[in-house]
């Protein structure tokens, strides 16, 4: 079995610092993440589950999944999670041009403005590159990477040591899972062991969009 990387390497995180790897707390906060959705089935699901616990969640949205499920958009926003930018077409920023990234993200921006004001992006696959990073800084997007992923997209995974990294995620951790059909199998046993471990120790599930960031 290949090992796999849950947490990336520290010289990664100081090419791009500006980036948001961790919110600086010092209250027991931990954010969950939802990359690729909204998907139908899946986003109920975590929907329903993160009541359960009154945990709030950030969805980083792909534009095209937003054109064909508004309703589940619409859904999450009442139901008080953020909602951030995945691109249109869940472009590789390192195979796209940088006119077209930036495209790709001011597109989906547009379909966002309908449910929020964020400027929350994650660049799908984590790969962006420096012009494409800058340009976005300078619209004020704010670019959220992660310290932890679950590895959830993973049909490989081993499931315990995904469980075992993501238990150790320090306040103010970012924990990476995905809103979409590939990951649930794995995202159905380990969401629901994160959020029970979270809560017994007295951590609050916050969004992206509940504290400052810089
Ligand atoms: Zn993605």
């Amino acid at each position: 079995m290949r090992t796999y990387l849950f947490k990336n390497p520290d010289w990664f995180r100081w090419i791009y610092r500006t980036a948001l790897w961790k919110v600086k707390t010092s209250q027991k906060e931990i954010y969950l993440t939802f990359d690729d959705g909204p998907s139908t089935e899946v986003t109920d699901w975590v929907i329903n589950i993160l009541s359960e616990y009154d945990a709030r969640g950030t969805f980083f949205c792909v534009g095209s999944q937003i054109l064909k499920h508004p309703d589940i958009l619409r859904k999450l926003q009442v139901k008080g999670h953020a909602i951030g930018n995945h691109t249109l077409n869940h472009v590789n920023g390192r195979k796209c041009s940088v006119n077209s990234y930036l495209q790709e993200v001011e597109d989906t921006q547009k379909l966002l403005k309908l449910y929020n004001p964020d400027k929350l992006f994650r660049p799908p696959y984590g790969k962006i590159n420096f012009k494409q990073f800058w340009q976005l800084r300078e619209k004020n997007y704010q670019i959220v990477m992660w310290s932890h992923l679950s590895g959830d997209f993973d049909s490989n995974l081993n499931i315990k040591n995904s469980i075992k990294s993501l238990k150790k995620a320090p306040a103010g951790s970012i924990l990476v899972f995905h809103d979409s059909r590939k990951g649930f199998e794995n995202l159905q046993q380990i969401l629901p062991v994160v959020l029970e471990q979270f809560s017994t120790l007295g951590f609050q599930f916050k969004t992206l969009r509940d504290d400052p960031v810089s």
